[in-house]
């Protein structure tokens, strides 16, 4: 395949007016130390500020910039594919806008590329001026991860990674809708390899990842790579079984050998509620699994693109 781009470094972009020309300029210095062709694509995921405006003023400057706009916010994961899907480098860097990881640190990755690395993942060492909330619930997070997947899911890894083009084309071909990308990247394999990093604070702006959206992010990690917590369901349930059942014994000889009182509501009552609710936590756990089999089986596609600037080369309204 002949190719006039070297590398490709695709940055998700949800609302990042206050860090969008800082995060260029970085960019743009260690991109340029490279002495080798690149591009920088960036996905605007349905910003509502001034982005889309600041990426098509920095194309007007600079041809080496690219941009996608979706027609909405389809999240963070889909921006990362869809950069994916149309990046054009040997090897492709996925990179936060914010700046929290360090643009310098792909260098670093470029070189291990060139040892003959596929996958070069940056592995936060530490994580500065994070919220002790985030901070915990993510280590725990992915241990959780890791105790419930056969993937090799790296720990305290991001989205921040080198991949070669065969391990892009191979990501591409996964077309599943709930995308859990730094899982997909474990599990289609290849020579894999870290580079170790103190994860920074923000540059500007607030996080675009509220709770809510966290949430669903770890959920499409544990449902995309693992049916434990469905089997779990089913040992909680046997479990709950054997020990109702020895109850029930001890219940029944306890009418027949010794007279019986109208007592007993306060246990049936908690037994009752108790038993209700695990009821309706597996069944929530089921609904998980199946929502996302309804997503798939929609089979709608995974991004719509509004406008773009000197990605696909057709003329696009979004190009002046
Ligand atoms: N992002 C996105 N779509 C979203 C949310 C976030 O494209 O719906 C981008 C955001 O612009 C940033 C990256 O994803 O480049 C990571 O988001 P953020 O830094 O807010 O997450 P955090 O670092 O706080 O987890
Ligand atoms: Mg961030």
């Amino acid at each position: 395949m002949s190719n006039d781009v070297r590398f490709s470094v695709v940055i998700p972009v949800f609302n990042e007016e206050a860090v969008l020309e800082e995060s260029y300029r970085r960019l743009k210095e260690v991109m340029e130390s490279t002495g080798d062709t690149y591009e920088l694509l960036f996905v605007d995921d349905g910003s509502k500020d001034r982005s889309a405006t600041l990426l098509r003023e920095l194309r007007g400057q600079d041809p080496q910039v690219k941009w996608l706009r979706f027609s909405r916010n389809f999240g963070h994961q889909v921006a990362i594919t869809a950069g994916m899907e149309h990046a054009k480098g040997e090897a492709v860097v996925v990179i936060d806008a914010d700046l929290q990881d360090p643009p310098e640190l792909i260098l670093e990755m470029i070189q291990k590329w060139e040892e003959g690395f596929d996958v070069v993942y940056a592995k936060r060492k530490e994580r500065k001026g994070e919220s002790w909330f985030k901070r915990v619930t993510a280590a725990g997070y992915y241990r959780l991860l890791r105790g419930l997947t056969e993937v090799d899911i790296p720990l305290d890894t991001g989205d921040f990674r080198l991949l070669d083009r065969k391990v892009c084309h191979a990501m591409n071909a996964l077309k599943e809708k709930h995308r859990f990308v730094r899982g997909m990247v474990s599990w289609v394999g290849f020579r894999q390899t870290a580079v170790e990093y103190v994860r920074d604070e923000r540059w500007a702006g607030e996080t675009k990842y509220p709770l809510k959206k966290m949430l669903g992010l770890s959920m499409d990690g544990i449902t995309s790579f693992s049916y434990k917590p469905l089997r779990l369901a089913s040992y909680v349930g046997f479990l709950l079984s054997m020990g109702s059942f020895l109850y029930m014994m001890f219940i029944v000889l306890k009418a027949l050998l010794m007279e019986t009182g109208v007592p007993g509501w306060a246990s049936l009552a908690t037994m009752s509620l108790f038993f209700h609710g695990v009821t309706l936590i597996i069944l929530g756990l089921m609904g998980e699994y199946i929502g996302r089999i309804y997503d798939e089986s929609k089979n709608r596609p995974l991004y719509l693109i509004d406008r773009e600037g000197g990605v696909t080369g057709n003329v696009s309204p979004g190009e002046s």
